[in-house]
């Protein structure tokens, strides 16, 4: 049977963690910012945006939310997010994913300031990472270590799978596991043999997408199972890529879904919030002190 990562507790360790330090700049009168620009109405962007203000509120950080319709133009959306790099209230900037499709993803995300990219998409900061000098961590991925650490299992040396090569999971995963000293496999869609890859890990993070993609004969004995994915099975019940019932039994620690990474990805959104905070604050301050 394995032990169940437990990842409210988790995200809530890191958000009360989070939660103290900005008590503590709050006496500097410093309020760390988010934005988050959400366009168009799809509704899991709706509830993801919701969320994150939510949890601004809860750990003091203010935060302001800029909805904007479908038919909004790419000019218009890079022109809010350059009023808001200039805004001092502002620390972190967010734009949901997915936008229309008539707005180039990668123009708007690289339009935002390095020092406010709090989720890390940037070129710049996916470049820092790159050379492990990365100050914001791309959140699910960041998540993901957290609860690794919460098992007491040392990544160093183990065999690291990861299935599933986005710039947004996959890859970065890849890049915070192999930066502990993990021998790290990145697996694909068009991977062969993967069950084999898969049924060496001492590590498994799966990040495919598929509900019932990880089968218990994927994985091996004591295994640590991290399931990013977030599906919905057949009665529209929320669920992950992994066979839980089957994997469960034979895995040394999984995550669940709902419960696991989920709480994660928000948790380590306020961490990098509050570390942009914290920079621009020092920025600020510098820039004051040679006048
Ligand atoms: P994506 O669609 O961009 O990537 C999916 C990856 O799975 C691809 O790299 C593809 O090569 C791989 N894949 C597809 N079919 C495969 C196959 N048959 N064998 C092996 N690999 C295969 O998705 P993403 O943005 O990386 O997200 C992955 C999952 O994680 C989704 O379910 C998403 O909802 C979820 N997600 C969760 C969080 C969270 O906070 N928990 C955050 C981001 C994404």
């Amino acid at each position: 049977m394995a032990i169940i990562i437990d990842g409210k507790q988790v995200a809530a360790d890191v958000k009360a963690r989070v939660a103290k330090e900005a008590e503590r700049l709050a006496e500097l009168g410093i309020t760390p910012g988010l934005a988050v620009i959400i366009v168009g109405d799809d509704p899991a962007s709706k509830i993801y945006v919701r969320n994150k203000a939510k949890a601004c509120e809860e750990v003091g950080f203010y935060s302001e939310v800029i909805t904007k319709p479908e038919k909004t133009t790419q000019r218009e959306l890079l022109e809010i997010i350059d009023s808001l790099n200039k805004r001092a209230d502002i620390d972190g900037i967010l734009v949901q994913l997915p936008l229309p499709k008539h707005i180039n993803e990668k123009a708007v995300i690289g339009a935002i300031s390095p020092k406010k990219d709090v989720d890390a998409f940037s070129p710049f900061n996916v470049g820092k990472l790159m050379i492990g000098d990365g100050v914001f961590l791309p959140c699910t991925p960041a998540g993901v270590m957290e609860l690794i650490k919460s098992t007491g299992v040392e990544v160093s040396g183990k065999n690291c799978v990861v299935i599933g090569r986005s710039n947004i999971v996959g890859k970065p995963m890849a890049m915070l596991l192999l930066q502990q000293s993990g021998t790290v496999t990145i697996c694909h869609s068009k991977t062969e043999n993967l069950a084999e890859v898969c049924s060496k890990a001492d590590i498994l993070v799966s990040a495919v997408g598929r509900p019932n993609f990880v089968t218990a004969d994927m994985v091996k004995e004591g295994a640590v199972v991290i399931d990013v994915g977030i599906n919905h099975n057949e009665e529209g019940k929320m669920c992950g890529d992994v066979e839980f019932d089957e994997v469960e039994p034979k895995a040394g620690f999984i995550t669940p879904v709902p419960g696991g990474v989920g709480p994660m990805t928000i948790a380590m959104l306020m961490d990098n919030t509050l570390k942009a905070a914290i920079l621009n604050a020092k920025s600020a301050a510098k820039k004051s002190g040679k006048k």
